[in-house]
């Protein structure tokens, strides 16, 4: 079955029944959330009467809460410990946003792995994995999937080889897995218009089984540029048949795909895009709907 949605905004006063309407407001059968502002670490007490009725609100309109996504904040870094107080923080941080996940029910957290701002790669993937050993120590239920990144600046996670070796130093294989984004793999240099063998070289090297989100954007950049920008479906470099491609593969049936492209003027674009790929037609009008 197609799972499909796109980012959602969340807000202290609605929280998780605010996200579930927007989504279904676009005809989403699943979304992604931040629990806050991604770029602040304020965040509100998690009410249970909202979540109840937001889980309400998701069975009566067939969207599995299993399928549904939350993105921990950018500001938490795992792989630099220079500053021994803010790795703290990050992994403190990180424990808590484990926690309001599984009291809001949901299963996968995405994290982009971290930036190793000089230390090096080996360092920086110890330091996270140590993290992530450590925060796990406080997770029973959540499934924290690191991001495939286009390679900006010192991130880890651009390739499938390091993000093999920071799963392979964490003890508790069943809270690890994996989120591809589309247009991180295309910035970072992957050619992903040949998808299956990209899934092939995957496999071999992390294991198909590790995916459990795709990050569905188009890019404006080409492959190879590591600048993280996305572009609105099927209007980037990637193109929509590649998209379109990735989206319906039968080896990542039943895994959510979201959508982050970029709002368009005032506009989220998500009803329109989702509507495009549901009909695998592509809609030129797209960027006029403002
Ligand atoms: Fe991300
Ligand atoms: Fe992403
Ligand atoms: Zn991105």
């Amino acid at each position: 079955m197609l799972i499909l949605g796109s980012h959602v905004s969340f807000n202290s006063k609605e929280q998780l029944l605010g996200s579930v309407r927007e989504a279904i407001s676009y005809g989403s059968n699943t979304f992604m959330f931040y629990t806050g502002a991604p770029q602040n670490t304020f965040r509100s007490k998690i009410s249970f009467e909202k979540t109840s009725e937001a889980v309400k609100l998701m069975v009566d309109n067939n969207i599995e809460v299993k399928n549904i996504v939350a993105h921990s904040p950018y500001i938490i870094n795992l792989a630099n410990d220079k500053d021994e107080e803010k790795y703290n923080f990050s992994i403190n941080f990180l424990i808590e946003e484990v926690k309001r996940c599984s009291e809001m029910k949901i299963k996968y957290l995405v994290l982009h792995p971290g930036s190793h701002v000089g230390l090096g790669i080996d360092k920086g993937i110890n330091n996270i994995i140590k993290a992530l050993n450590i925060v796990n120590k406080q997770n029973d239920s959540v499934v924290i999937l690191l991001e495939t990144m286009a390679g900006k600046g010192t991130e880890i996670g651009s390739n499938f080889f390091e993000l093999k070796k920071i799963i392979d130093g964490v003890e508790d294989k069943s809270k690890i897995g994996i989120c591809l984004d589309t247009c991180h793999l295309n910035d970072s240099g992957y050619d992903i218009e040949n998808f299956d063998s990209l899934l092939d070289e995957f496999n071999q090297i992390i294991g198909i089984d590790y995916i459990r989100c795709v990050h569905i954007n188009d890019s404006k950049n080409i492959s190879g540029s590591k600048k993280d920008r996305h572009e609105n479906f099927g209007y980037g470099t990637i193109g929509f048949d590649t998209l379109i491609n990735i989206v319906y593969n039968k080896r990542l049936e039943n895994i959510p795909k979201i959508l982050e492209t970029p709002w368009i003027g005032e506009k989220a674009p998500y009803k329109e895009e989702i509507e495009m790929i549901k009909n695998k037609k592509f809609n030129e009008k797209l960027k006029e709907i403002v």
